[in-house]
């Protein structure tokens, strides 16, 4: 029997890592412990309520008890700004272990067992996102891009989830922070910080059998090369317009009959769809006699009636393809629960609410529509999901 992985038992992960974050206090006045006001904003980022902890102290004050000393072991409950003033300093590298920690007893419990896919693989998909973004509020880590003279500050960290098609939840794992000195151009940044990434947990994961997902920007050879050398695999985005060379190839093979091709007929209930499966095996990624060979896969979904062209994707993956693989390799890359497909314009898309941020107004680009109403309503589906206690 392997023991569950009780809230009790998380909670005291965190509390380990939290009793060694580094204190920069040097008074004597230290009414606060750094493990308390840790866990304090831990509990109300878990509760989803700003005012978790100003309602405990009421609690406090009425009934002897409070729900902050009972469910997180907060001894004493510090206020918003006793809570940033000591927490502020303390780098997020600093809580790097709970998140393995988690993992590694989810992984004991056996509650990882359901998300293994492609002949016992586990998809971590990486993805890069925003966290902040302001025109006026900056630090000396933002990034700083300029859009009609004027300057905007960011802060991105790159965000790896394990994944699986059909499991309604995500595993996050450690995420790695963007830093602007990673390179002038946004794809080097996130490309950088995920080969930092994976050179501190590769040699974990690859006792683990992990494939990575993602999207164009990885689908790049230094990058590929880095994920093979670690033992693990890869199945990214492959754009034409970023892999001129590979595309060429496929068009040539496609001349002389080398490329296989076969179609699925898909019941939507309200109409068939035709999916059309193309794929080579060992083409160059790039240009180059040092090119990385890949195998090549796209999945272009047609409406049978009307002709129209829903939906069109194609993958470069080490996996060696075949008719009876190339769909589940497809699959693999559209299995975010956060995820809800749409149809907008006649286009096939996401609306994805991991990405979920605050906005400021003056970013928005213009009102393109309404998604239609059945997926507003799967939208909401997943936020009752997501928010749930
Ligand atoms: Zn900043």
């Amino acid at each position: 029997m392997t023991k569950p992985v009780t809230f009790n038992r998380l909670v005291s992960i965190l509390d380990q890592a939290f009793a060694k974050l580094p204190d920069g206090r040097t008074g004597q006045n230290v009414t606060y412990s750094m493990s308390d006001a840790a866990m304090a904003a831990f509990s109300v980022f878990f509760m989803q309520s700003p005012s978790f902890l100003a309602h405990q102290e009421a609690m406090q004050g009425r009934e002897r008890r409070n729900n902050a000393a009972s469910l997180f072991g907060i001894d004493k409950i510090p206020s918003d700004p006793q809570i940033r003033n000591l927490l502020d300093p303390v780098t997020p590298a600093n809580l790097s272990a709970p998140f393995w920690e988690v993992f590694s007893l989810l992984e004991e419990s056996e509650e990882l067992q359901s998300y293994r896919r492609l002949a016992g693989q586990w998809l971590v998909a990486l993805d890069g996102t925003q966290y902040f973004h302001s025109s006026k509020i900056h630090c000396k880590r933002c990034t700083v891009t300029v859009r009609n003279e004027t300057e905007y500050y960011s802060h991105t960290a790159i965000t790896p989830v394990l994944v699986a098609p059909d499991e309604k939840r995500v595993i996050a794992l450690e995420p790695e922070f963007i830093q602007p000195q990673d390179g002038q151009v946004k794809q080097d940044c996130e490309r950088n910080a995920a080969k930092r990434w994976l050179t501190q947990h590769a040699a974990y994961l690859a006792e683990h059998k992990v494939t990575f997902l993602g999207d164009d920007l990885y689908c790049n050879q230094p990058f590929c090369e880095q994920v093979l050398r670690q033992k693990l695999n890869f199945i990214f985005t492959c754009k034409p317009e970023s892999h001129m060379a590979l595309y060429t190839e496929v068009a040539l093979l496609a001349r002389m009959g080398a490329v296989e091709q076969f179609t699925q007929r898909h019941w939507t209930g309200n109409g068939h769809e035709v999916w059309t499966y193309r794929y080579v095996n060992d083409v160059p990624l790039r240009a180059g006699a040092d090119a990385l060979r890949v195998n090549w896969c796209e999945l272009t979904i047609v409406h049978e009636e009307t002709g129209e062209q829903l939906y069109h994707n194609a993958f470069a993956t080490n996996f060696r393809l075949t008719t009876h693989n190339v769909p589940a390799i497809v699959a693999a890359n559209c299995c975010y629960p956060t995820r809800v497909p749409c149809e907008f314009q006649g286009k096939r898309g996401q609306v994805v609410l991991d990405q979920l941020r605050t906005v400021d107004k003056q970013r928005l680009v213009g009102r393109f529509g309404t998604i239609d109403a059945e997926v507003q309503q799967e939208v909401l589906a997943v936020f009752a999901e997501m928010f749930a206690e």
